[in-house]
C-alpha cells in the first residue's frame, strides 16, 4: 500500500518504538529526541535520530517544529557521532523524504552511517 505522506501515521514503526510498543537499541535520549540503532544497518554503523513529536519528513519538522526541538535535534546528531568517534574518519547523514527519497517509515528521521568508507554519494555518482 502507498504511504501517505500527508498525514502523520500514528502507527508507523517509530511512532510504535517512541510509545514502548516495539523495542530499540538505544544510543542516546531527551525531552525532544531519541537515538537508536537500525535494524537493518547498512554500515558498521547506523544510527537513527528521530524528534519526538509527530513530524512526518523534514521539511514538516523544519517548518513546524518549535526551535528547542530543533536545537535538541540537530545537537543530538552532533553528540551521536561524538559518542560513535566517527568525527574524525568522517560519517554520512541522510534524510530521505517521500516517495523519490525511498522514505519508508513516515517519522522523520535522520540517519547516521559510518564505520567504512561509505562510496560514492549516489549509485552511480562519482563523487
Ligand atoms: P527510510 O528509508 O524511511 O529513510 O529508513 C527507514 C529505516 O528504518 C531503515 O533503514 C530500516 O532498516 C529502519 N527500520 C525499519 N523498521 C525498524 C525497526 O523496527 N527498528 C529499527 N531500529 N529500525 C527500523
Amino acid at each position: 500500500m502507498a504511504i501517505d505522506f500527508d498525514t502523520y501515521d500514528d502507527e508507523n514503526i517509530f511512532a510504535k518504538i517512541l510509545r514502548g510498543e516495539l523495542p530499540c537499541t538505544r544510543v542516546r535520549e531527551d525531552e525532544h529526541v531519541l537515538a537508536f540503532r537500525d535494524i537493518a544497518p547498512q554500515a558498521p554503523e547506523h544510527v537513527l535520530v528521530i524528534p519526538k513529536g509527530r513530524y512526518i519528513a523534514h521539511d514538516d519538522f523544519h517548518r513546524n517544529a518549535s526551535d528547542a526541538e530543533i536545537v535538541a535535534f540537530w545537537r543530538t546528531v552532533a553528540a551521536v557521532c561524538d559518542e560513535l568517534g566517527i568525527r574524525d574518519r568522517g560519517h554520512r547523514l541522510i534524510a530521505n523524504q517521500g516517495r523519490d527519497g525511498h522514505q519508508v517509515v513516515p517519522h522523520f528521521h535522520v540517519h547516521v552511517l559510518a564505520g567504512h568508507d561509505l562510496g560514492p554519494m549516489l549509485p552511480g555518482s562519482s563523487t
